[in-house]
């Protein structure tokens, strides 16, 4: 038997965490291990941050575009955040995963919720926390220098930390990153270990019979 028969479905992976956790890192790196993994670019209405480019890091559109995707059912998911909102755009991550590809979410807990509804099966989720609540304090502070924020604005994002985190038993999996190393490898284990999964393979009965008929 032709072993390109066996064939996968594309799964969904699915990266939540409190802002500060790592999850940005973690998510660069899988991307730049797996040269197959795509990344859903989400549309957003918040503003651009300096280095963000339209069309690779989001779509940046406003709110009237952004209620028009949603009335047109261009979008898998959406959830104000941060008094913004955000969402999935459709098309790209559908094409992506009947090709076979596998595609990779940076979203919320809220969007996590309702890919749960449509697509649990090719979903895959995890959670990254931070090692302890003085790290998490310590990133935010620090990305706070380089981003300006007021000490209002870093206080702000630690309330919306904790509750953020408090949705991490909805998820398969739990990431705490102590060390980002350390933290990639595990993303990359869980990665692996789905890709296996029997129930995500198509033509593995055919190529089994062809083992056996084989003896
Ligand atoms: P930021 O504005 O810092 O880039 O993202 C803020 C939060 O919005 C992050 O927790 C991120 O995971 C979430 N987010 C980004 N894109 C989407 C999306 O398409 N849908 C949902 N539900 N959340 C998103």
């Amino acid at each position: 038997m032709d072993l390109s028969k066996l064939k996968r479905r594309g799964l969904m992976f699915v990266l939540s965490s409190p802002s500060g956790a790592g999850k940005t890192t973690i998510t660069r790196a899988l991307m730049e291990n797996n040269p197959d993994l795509t990344a859903s670019i989400s549309a957003t209405t918040r503003t651009q941050r300096g280095g963000e480019l339209n069309g690779k890091h989001y779509y940046f559109v406003d709110i009237p575009a952004f209620t028009k995707m949603i009335d047109n059912g261009e979008l898998l998911e959406y959830a104000k955040v941060f008094d913004n909102y955000y969402g999935t755009p459709r098309g790209p991550v559908e094409e992506a995963l009947s090709a076979g590809q596998d595609v990779v979410f940076d979203i919320d807990w809220q969007g996590t919720q309702q890919l749960e509804e449509i697509a649990r099966d090719d979903l895959v989720t995890i959670f990254i926390l931070p090692p302890s609540h003085a790290e998490l304090e310590k990133r935010l502070r620090k990305r706070a220098i380089d981003t300006h924020e007021t000490e209002m604005q870093i206080r702000s994002r630690m309330e919306k930390a904790s509750s953020e985190m408090s949705h991490y038993s909805e998820y398969d999996y739990v990431i705490i990153n102590k060390d980002i190393e350390s933290s990639i490898a595990k993303a990359q284990t869980i990665l692996d270990a789905e890709r296996m999964k029997r129930k995500r393979l198509t033509g593995t009965s055919e190529f089994v019979r062809g083992l056996m008929g084989g003896l």
